[in-house]
């Protein structure tokens, strides 16, 4: 017999669980879990320590920990041919702000733009009393200083690798 119960709740469990954001210039989600080893080199060669074991053991990248400098290393190391070439942008990500933060609820806070050394954050009146931060996406490099000094973890990234589904 089906459980309904269970069939609901890992139905609730994947539309819940964003995609993980793998290496930089990794090709394809699919074949980066079926071709990745799980040989911890690349968390090993990264200097800024932000790859770690995901889930199910597959390396990912965790912006609350740091940023990336794109110093190709992780890449470098691995034996796998789970990458691009370094002439093409090493990650199509999605980047935004959301409610949590400071400056919407009228609070003074600017921290996010201090991080940002393309200048991609910039900060408007718009209506508000105090200035909000838009993000310009052409300006974005996706290295995700922004994400781990916002004091209220409110910058998100993720990723839009081909064969992921953002379900
Ligand atoms: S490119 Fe460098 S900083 Fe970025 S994840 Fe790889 S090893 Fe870490
Ligand atoms: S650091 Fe965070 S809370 Fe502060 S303005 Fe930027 S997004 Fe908002
Ligand atoms: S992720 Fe984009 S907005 Fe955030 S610091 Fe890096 S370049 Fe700036």
């Amino acid at each position: 017999m089906v459980d309904l119960r269970r069939r609901n709740f890992m139905r609730a469990k994947k539309v819940s669980t964003p995609p993980a954001v793998r290496l930089p210039w990794t090709a394809d989600e699919t074949l980066f879990t079926r071709g990745c080893t799980q040989c911890g080199k690349c968390e090993s060669a990264c200097e800024e320590n932000i790859i770690i074991k995901g889930d199910g053991g597959f390396p990912e990248i965790d912006f609350s920990l740091g940023e990336c400098t794109f110093c190709q290393k992780c890449v470098g190391v691995c034996e796998e041919p789970l990458f691009t070439t370094f002439d093409v942008a090493p990650w199509q990500l999605n980047i935004e702000i959301k409610s949590d933060c400071l400056a919407t609820k009228q609070v003074h806070c600017q921290i996010c733009q201090d991080s940002c050394e393309t200048e991609a954050i910039v900060f408007k009146y718009l209506q508000a009393s105090v200035p909000q931060p838009n993000i310009i996406l052409a300006d974005c490099s996706g290295c995700g200083a922004c994400v781990s000094v916002c004091p209220e973890s409110a910058i998100k990234l993720s990723t839009s690798l081909l064969g992921v589904q953002n379900e």
